[in-house]
């Protein structure tokens, strides 16, 4: 079997700065003997997420029942009303949300002074749910969430949309959510669009495309709840090719080795360590030996 591996993969830029400010907070939080804590998964990796748990990161979902301490609030944003609990709980606040992302967030503070704000996303993403938060002057606007090209078909012609997608969201769906959005803009619907998904999704999108042409096979590694490691899987299904989505090396069983050729690929969230445990596995003989 010959392995060829992605020339893109494993921690995007804001996935590597969040790990970064974890591991500043918790040594900062040993230091001054108080808690720590991650506003939800850090990353969608159970393997990274077990790591900080050992090292007394925990996580949580608000401040009540927890004594105030240092909370890092992860790459994918958070809404707004939230971060103020956690400041009112006398939380100290590390904002570990990705620039991209909060590029986004601001623009919709200032979309939604002039038009609806239409959100294509995965209902109850974390990133998503920061979306829908977006206060501008301590007030909530209301949004409409989409997820399929039906989706399109709840917006009115007498309105103004400002529409925003999900910096991971799967890219051949949303292409198929525009296309819908983009006949009704023909129409003479007030649609304009104001971001694509993230140039690192799309980058690693295309790695993995290059992939399909060269390999028999492919392997995704990645957390099961990752959004982007599952987009991947789904754009590599669609080439018709035969592809499996695994966590971790424990996953890799003597069918993906029968393959002529093998490739492999990982989500934003996948931990060099998790891909070279794969690799070593892949390489083992049936005797346990690495070739
Ligand atoms: S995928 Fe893009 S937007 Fe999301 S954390 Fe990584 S760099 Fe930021």
């Amino acid at each position: 079997m010959e392995l060829i591996l992605s020339d893109r993969m494993g921690y995007c830029g804001g996935v590597s700065r969040a790990i970064g400010m974890v591991e500043r907070a918790i040594e900062e939080a040993r230091e001054k003997h108080i808690p720590v804590y991650s506003l939800g998964k850090v990353i969608h990796n159970q393997r990274v997420c077990s790591t900080f748990a050992e090292q007394g990161l925990k996580t949580i979902t608000s401040p009540s029942d927890n004594p105030p301490g240092l909370v890092v609030l992860r790459a994918h944003g958070v809404p707004d009303a939230l971060r103020r609990e956690f400041v009112d709980a006398g939380f100290t606040i590390m904002d570990a949300t990705c620039s991209v992302v909060s590029r986004n967030l601001n623009l919709i503070a200032e979309e939604q002074k002039r038009a609806e704000i239409v959100i294509i996303g995965y209902e109850n993403h974390p990133e998503t749910l920061a979306m829908q938060g977006v206060e501008k002057e301590g007030r909530s606007h209301s949004s409409i969430c989409i997820a399929s090209p039906e989706g399109a078909l709840q917006l009115e012609k007498d309105k103004q949309y400002s529409v925003f997608v999900q910096t991971t969201f799967d890219r051949i769906l949303w292409k198929k959510i525009q296309d819908s959005l983009l006949v009704l803009k023909s129409q003479g619907y007030g649609i304009e669009f104001r971001n694509e998904v993230c140039p690192s999704s799309v980058n690693r999108r295309d790695a993995a495309l290059r992939l399909c042409e060269k390999c028999d096979a492919i392997l995704v590694v990645g957390g099961k709840e990752s959004a982007n490691t599952r987009a991947l899987y789904n754009l590599i299904v669609d080439q018709g090719k035969r592809a499996w989505h695994i966590e971790t090396e424990d996953e890799v069983t003597p069918e993906m080795k029968a393959y002529g050729i093998l490739g492999v690929t990982a989500g934003a969230s996948t931990p060099q360590l998790t891909i070279d445990a794969v690799l070593l596995k892949l390489k083992e003989s049936e005797d346990g030996h690495t070739k």
